[in-house]
């Protein structure tokens, strides 16, 4: 059930009863996915890692891919690389272009999806795109669980609402048809940086006719900017949408989120950027 590495001690449960066991025993223990975030910012030949640690790359229930008529539910422990290989032909494509975007195959194969979604300091690239497919997510802790809404998950200062002794086990995506599904990573997108936009938007174009549409940005080390003005400027107007559209678009979206957050100059000619770009390219996927 461990391995005892030189100066912490390194748990290995093989179910949740063991790993909820184990971390009631030990509450500050450190949570290890893949461990590819974590250990991203250590630089030094051997790597620190406090006195308990709790892997989830052997939980069971963790590993769990299914998929039912009406959503697919992803075990928080499954690696983005066996998400991609598993459920490419039944996640949207908006999904799988963000999972795509993460690093490389080699960081693939071990980061988690779990992980994705619980990196405290930043939204990482499944965020927006899970955020706007309305996906729930299931934290458990010994002895009780609780489903929340993706909306729900980030706190007022913008890290994951995991309580004392949670665990993100199970993400639930619905599934429901998009024909627009649009993904853009925008800016520096190093492991350091913060300064960059994740940009997904999901439409239904009925007959070049817009009947829904949905679009957020992540940026960084903020929440979601989402504009239900834009939105509903955009629904009922045929697509693509003219030079004219597209420029009050831009200013309402960004007028609506400058009303709640400080964008700079640069940064609002970035979103104008995105926006215009992403009007500007042919829609169906
Ligand atoms: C070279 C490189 C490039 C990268 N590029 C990208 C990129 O382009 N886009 C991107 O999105 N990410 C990128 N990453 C970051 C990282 O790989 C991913 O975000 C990854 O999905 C994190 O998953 P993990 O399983 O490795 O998480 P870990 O590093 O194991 O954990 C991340 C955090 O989440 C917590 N945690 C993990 N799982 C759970 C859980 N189930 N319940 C509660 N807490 C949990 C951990 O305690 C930790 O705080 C990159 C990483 C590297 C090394």
């Amino acid at each position: 059930m461990y391995n005892k590495a030189k100066s912490s001690i390194v748990y290995i449960p093989k179910n949740l009863g063991e790993l909820f066991q184990i971390y009631n025993k030990f509450p500050n223990a450190l949570i290890y996915a893949g461990g590819t975030y974590l250990l991203l910012s250590q630089n030094n030949r051997t790597i620190k890692l406090p006195s308990n640690v709790i892997s989830l790359q052997r939980v069971d229930e963790m590993q769990k891919l299914k998929r039912t008529e009406r959503f697919l539910e992803i075990g928080a422990a499954v690696t983005i690389n066996r998400i991609l290989e598993k459920a490419s032909g039944v996640m949207p494509n908006v999904l799988r272009t963000a999972l795509l975007e993460i690093s490389n195959p080699a960081v693939r194969n071990i980061a988690t999806i779990g992980g994705n979604l619980c990196v405290s300091e930043k939204r990482m690239n499944s965020y927006p795109v899970l955020f706007l497919l309305d996906t729930k997510l299931e934290l458990k802790r010994s002895g009780q669980s609780r489903w929340v809404d993706i909306r729900k998950f980030l706190t007022e200062d913008n890290r994951p609402d995991i309580r004392d002794g949670e665990i993100l086990t199970r993400i639930r995506v619905p599934f429901e048809q998009w024909n627009y599904q649009k993904y853009y990573v925008i800016g520096d997108r190093s492991l350091q940086s913060i300064d960059y936009f994740l940009f997904c938007s999901l439409g239904k174009i009925e007959k070049e006719q817009v009947s829904h549409f949905k679009f957020v940005l992540a940026q960084g080390d903020n929440n979601i900017y989402r504009s239900r003005t834009a939105e509903d400027f955009i629904v009922g107007r045929k697509f693509p949408l003219n030079n004219r559209e597209i420029s009050t678009l831009k200013e309402l979206f960004i007028k609506d989120i400058s009303s709640e957050h400080v964008i700079d100059m640069a940064k609002k000619d970035k979103i104008s950027n995105i926006l215009q770009s992403m009007f500007l390219e042919p829609y169906r996927n």
